[in-house]
Formats: structure tokens, sequence, C-alpha cells
């Protein structure tokens, strides 16, 4: 496998970062997972434009343009001979002292891996999920974004670990307030009364790449769609609900915390917001 770092196409076995990169030592630095379908980089550009807000947002200085970072992205995905997979794009604040200080550390840390990706099972995509809601709290918006996809996922992590103990795959994380924000790496989606419901940002929700597709997906298809605070209550007792993520793509979830959500099958709209998405993999992006 052959990976970018810093400017150069290294073998993965020399693509070795420091362990005084900030990314390390404090989680200091953003990120995108990107797919690629059949040399179609997915939506690469809002990749890139989101990974640009976050470095913003961090007070972290871009060291490539966009157009760099696509080239970067392409070229590991041709050297790698990936048609279909997965991307990490990561910076850190690269190497400095051990303090936090983020302007000691001289210049950020680049690396991309395109690589595979393990999917959930193909049973979940066509049975649906079990999921359930998980004690940890989505970290708050006023603490850390989680508009920010930064290089923290600890929150997450504690989340993803209680949903294993409780023998789910996946996990709604509620707010302080305690609405419905986000799953551990997913973006959650109800369908009521024919209408599509998903979280707000501010609610605690990443806008995700593939929630954006989704809006999109409502508006062509004419399917009403909005955002909207949503308690497990409107979970538990949705027509619909299904998840969306980079990795994930939709899927279907037919219970939460036990409760039987719908007819307990994936539903017509998922359906049909699935079978429109498989289609605009193909087409929106880049090719390599
Ligand atoms: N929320 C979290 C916490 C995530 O990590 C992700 C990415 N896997 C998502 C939502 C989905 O975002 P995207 O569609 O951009 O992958």
């Amino acid at each position: 496998m052959i990976i970018y770092l810093d400017g150069k196409y290294v073998d993965s076995a020399d693509a070795k970062v420091s362990v005084f990169d900030h990314g390390l030592l404090y989680g200091d630095g953003v990120f995108e997972g990107i797919r690629i379908y059949a040399g179609n980089i997915f939506r690469l550009d809002e990749h890139l434009e989101r990974l640009e807000m976050s470095a913003r947002a961090i007070m972290l200085d871009m060291p490539l343009t966009r157009a760099e970072f696509a080239e970067a992205v392409c070229e590991t995905c041709r050297r790698n001979d990936l048609n279909d997979g997965y991307i990490r794009l990561v910076i850190t604040r690269g190497i400095g002292d051990l303090g936090l200080a983020p302007w000691l550390c001289d210049k950020p840390t680049v690396f991309i891996i395109a690589s595979k990706i393990s999917l959930y099972p193909e049973e979940h995509y066509r049975d649906g999920l079990s999921i359930v809601t998980v004690p940890t709290r989505r970290i708050s918006p006023d603490a850390l974004p989680p508009t920010i996809k930064s290089l923290n996922y600890l929150n997450n992590i504690l989340a993803k670990i209680e949903a294993r103990q409780a023998g789910a795959l996946e996990a709604i994380m509620l707010n302080a307030q305690g609405y419905v924000a986000e799953c551990t790496a997913d973006n959650i989606f109800v369908v009521s009364k024919g209408e599509i419901l998903t979280p707000s940002s501010s609610a605690g929700a990443l806008k995700g790449i593939t929630r954006g597709t989704i809006f999109d997906i409502a508006k062509e298809q004419n399917i009403p769609m909005r955002e909207a605070d949503l308690m497990r209550y409107d979970v538990w007792c949705a027509d619909e609900c299904f998840l969306t993520g980079t990795g994930a793509e939709v899927i279907p979830v037919v219970k939460l915390d036990g409760r039987v959500i719908g007819t307990g099958k994936p539903g017509p709209v998922t359906a049909k917001v699935l079978e429109h998405f498989r289609r605009k993999v193909l087409v929106e992006g880049t090719r390599i």
C-alpha cells in the first residue's frame, strides 16, 4: 500500500509520524473519510470544503490548496489502483513539544490512506439495524462543536463501547438537553407522516456529506424534509428510521431501545432514498 505523507508517496511500512506529533499527543487535527465508487471520488469537493472549515475552526492553516489536496487524493488512489474503497485524509497540527501550544508546532502533518472499507454486514441493509441509546451524551457544541471533524473521537468511542456492551452495532447519542444528536459515526433520520426529519448541527449533528446528499435527494424527489429537534420518543414512534455515513451509506434502523420502529422492516422512503443514493455515488464527484 502506498501512502501520501507530507508531499511524498511512501510505502505503508515507511509511513511514520513522530511521537511528538500533536495529532497523536492531543488529537489536535482534522480529517475526512471519503469514498471512491468505480473510480469516482464521491463529492470530493464537499469533503475538502468541510476539511477547510474544520481547519479554520481550530485555527490550523491549510498546508495545501483545495486543488492540491484533490490531486493528492486522486494520485493516492491511482498509485494504489483503487477504484472502490475508502480514503482517509488527515491533517494534524504537526510536531511540537510536550505542551499544548499549537503555535509551537512548526508545520501540519498531512497523510492520505486509500484503502478498503468494512461495511455493516449485508443482512443489516436488507433487514435493518437494531440500535440503542447510550448514556454518554454528545459533547456540547459550546465545548467542542461536533461540526468540526476533528481527531478527538473519544466521546464517540465511549458511546461505541456502550453500544457494544448492549449488543448493538451503532447507538444514538443524545445532547446535553436530551435531544437526539447523532450516532457514534453516522447521522440519523426519521420518516414521520411522509416527512424526513433529522437533527440540526446545533443539536450536535455533524454536517455529514451523506446527510447533505439526503437533503438533495429529498428535494429532487419531492419528499418533504427538514431539520427538527427529535426526542427518543420521536424515533420510537416514527414510521421509518435510517442512518447515513460515508462508511455506512444509507442503512435502515428497525429497532431502538427494544421498541420496533414502524413495521419492523425497512420502509419505502428509506428504500427510495437508498436507490437514488446508489445512483448518485457513481456520477457526482471527481474521476481519478
Ligand atoms: N457523525 C459522525 C460523528 C461521524 O463520524 C460521521 C462520519 N462517519 C458522520 C456523522 C457522517 O458523516 P459523513 O456522511 O460525512 O460521513
